[in-house]
């Protein structure tokens, strides 16, 4: 499943019982295509990161994609997969010769110009995790201008702490829902935003951390914890175990 940014390129994997894969892939646009030696990108867990010349979704890129995100031991072996009309992505010959060996792929393509109507991840997670991404970068901002987010590595850590916030079980019936509104499921259970969720009920709370002067910035959606904005993305990156 993917979605396209005008900025960068990003794919993601949603699973139909309201699970996202364990590693998001993104490309960010160099223009020699490749990340300059003296500033490395971090090393987040969650990501894939690659440096890409376009916003094309090339089919070298593709199968990196499906080698380092998709075909991996956490990811079931038997995969029904829905994926956009993308000229790649129409390929199935090239798709199937990354397949490794040992996995049941069945590969359909969501027809061009519906993805708003029949694309999951188009028609319900887009706006949400556009909407997450300007609350923080609204905040950082306001309250922290010298932590420059638009910066390459704290953009990088941003999208790896959010893509966490996002895959927590708490969220479960959000992202299943992306599967009812596309008519695949009859699924539904009452939920709040991450956006709802995360920063809803953060006003006057303290930081977790203790000694902390600062108000929360957010509820950690996984260990539940309030935490203020040093404590998530400056000082520590809040990659919390909790599931
Ligand atoms: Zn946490
Ligand atoms: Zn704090």
């Amino acid at each position: 499943m993917l979605i396209l940014d005008n900025k960068m390129l990003e794919a993601y994997e949603l699973f139909m019982d309201g699970t996202l894969g364990p590693k998001a892939f993104m490309v960010l646009s160099e223009p020699t295509g490749h990340f300059p030696p003296t500033r490395p990108i971090p090393n987040c867990p969650n990501l894939e990161v690659r440096a890409g010349k376009s916003h094309i979704m090339t089919k070298d890129m593709m199968c990196d994609w499906l080698k380092s995100c998709v075909f991996i031991p956490s990811v079931p072996k038997k995969l029904f997969m829905l994926i956009d009309s993308w000229p790649s992505f129409k390929d199935h010959q090239t798709i199937e010769n990354c397949v490794p060996r040992g996995y049941d792929v069945t590969i359909r393509n969501v027809p061009p110009n519906t993805t708003g109507l029949i694309q999951p991840l188009d028609a319900h997670w887009n706006g949400p995790w556009k909407n997450f991404l300007k609350k923080f970068t609204a905040y950082a901002l306001i309250f922290y201008p010298d932590y420059i987010i638009a910066q390459r590595n704290n953009e990088i850590w941003m999208i790896s702490l959010v893509y966490h916030q996002f895959s927590a079980r708490e969220f479960q019936p959000f992202l299943k829902y992306s599967w009812k509104k596309t008519g695949y499921s009859d699924f539904y259970s009452p939920f709040l935003t991450p956006s709802e969720y995360c920063f809803g009920k953060v006003d006057h709370e303290d930081c977790y951390s203790p000694n902390c002067p600062n108000l929360a910035f957010i509820k950690c959606s996984r260990c539940k914890e309030f935490i203020c904005f040093e404590h998530f993305i400056i000082k520590d990156k809040h990659l919390c175990t909790s599931v």
